[in-house]
């Protein structure tokens, strides 16, 4: 690779020492793994690697076999929990060649994240780097079938053996990558959702936009009490009771004049899924409002009528139609409508190359 700068950043590109995996698996194997993925338990043969410290930045780019991390029992992560991470998928077009939807947006969320957690910013153009040489190396594991991916997970955690509560002087950045297939068993059938009144995700001034582990340790015992009572997913209400998001998507609220409203606050995720949704949305002619929406208004806006559907969004579902919502003396049914399903089949046909990107969201990486 040549050393270009980047005439806007200044930055240039990062010079990944590759080790190729010996014991990487045969086609035959690779090919029975892909022809039924499941969400995040396979892997791919390697994984890319980016040192940081405090006195030498980001340093020792490398690709490596995928394998167990070697960590001092007192790094700072298995304590104190300093560590984010992302989700980006890989898609194959028909042609074969790879694409994925709006890196940028991810590598930019991954630095605010970063800022929140007091982790050192992996520059934009790194991030996508790192996502360029995973594919260099394992292209072979993106699944051609309909509505399956690779998956992409770029993290990075506190690596300094100091057991001292301050942020750390090590750093490590890994991506690693899964195929995957659809995310709900029924594929994007309606899902149930359980109302936790008792626990919340996020604080006001807490970490809840930032996608760090400790968001969603906190939503685990809740998600837990959604599978007793036989729901999907969990929503998380606001201390002033307004809704947020589930454990891990973003929610949206259809009203029969058309209008689209989806929770905006400080301490919810934001989602890359739901923002191009709601772009392709307003380029239908919709209204999208971003505001506060209580649960009580969820609640009646349903039984009126006013509310004609309700979703769920994120990388890993796309879209998933909201069926009902369980409390613990209610159980309401949600009416299902038609726009949910037909966003998620533009957003897909974007990224699976079948429609024009005229939003420039996608980026090829195998070339
Ligand atoms: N909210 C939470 C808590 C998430 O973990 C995610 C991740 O998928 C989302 C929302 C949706 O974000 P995105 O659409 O960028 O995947």
């Amino acid at each position: 690779m040549s050393l270009t700068y980047d005439p806007d950043t200044g930055l240039a590109p990062l010079e990944f020492a590759v080790t190729k995996n010996l014991a990487a698996k045969s086609p035959a194997e690779r090919a029975e793994l892909l022809a039924k993925p499941a969400f995040g338990t396979t892997f791919t043969d390697h994984m890319v690697h980016i040192c940081w410290s405090l006195e030498h930045g980001w340093h020792r780019p490398s690709v490596l076999p995928y394998g167990k991390l070697s960590l001092d029992p007192a790094a700072a992560v298995l304590h104190y929990g300093q560590e984010i991470f992302e989700g980006i998928k890989a898609y194959r077009h028909a042609d074969g060649s790879i694409h994925t939807f709006r890196p940028d947006q991810n590598g930019r969320r991954l630095q605010r994240s970063a800022r929140r957690l007091a982790l050192p910013e992996l520059p934009v153009e790194h991030f996508i780097q790192s996502l360029r040489e995973i594919i260099a190396v394992d292209g072979e594991w993106v699944p051609s079938g309909d509505d399956q991916s690779l998956y992409l997970r770029p993290f990075m955690f506190a690596r300094e053996a100091f057991l001292g509560v301050r942020p750390a002087h090590k750093v490590a950045y890994y991506v690693i990558a899964s195929p995957v297939g659809a995310y709900f068993k029924g594929g994007a059938k309606p899902v149930s959702i359980w109302l936790s009144e008792e626990y919340s995700r996020a604080g006001k001034g807490g970490t809840g936009a930032a996608k760090t582990g400790g968001n969603y340790a906190a939503s685990l015992l809740p998600q837990a009490e959604a599978y007793e009572e036989g729901c999907d997913q969990v929503v998380f209400l606001d201390q002033d009771r307004n809704v947020e998001e589930l454990g891990g998507m973003n929610v949206v609220f259809v009203y029969k004049d058309g209008t689209i409203v989806t929770p905006q606050s400080d301490s919810i995720l934001e989602g890359i899924t739901r923002d191009s949704l709601l772009q392709l949305a307003i380029d239908r002619g919709h209204k999208v409002v971003g505001r506060a929406i209580s649960i009580d208004e969820w609640r009646q806006g349903v039984a009126s009528g006013d509310i004609v559907e309700v979703f769920a969004c994120g990388t890993a579902a796309v879209v998933a139609p909201i069926g009902e919502l369980k409390g613990r003396d209610f159980i309401d049914e949600q009416p299902l409508g038609s726009l949910a399903l037909s966003l998620r089949e533009e957003l897909t046909d974007i990224q699976y190359g079948r429609r024009e990107d005229r939003h420039g969201w996608m980026l090829r990486l195998d070339a």
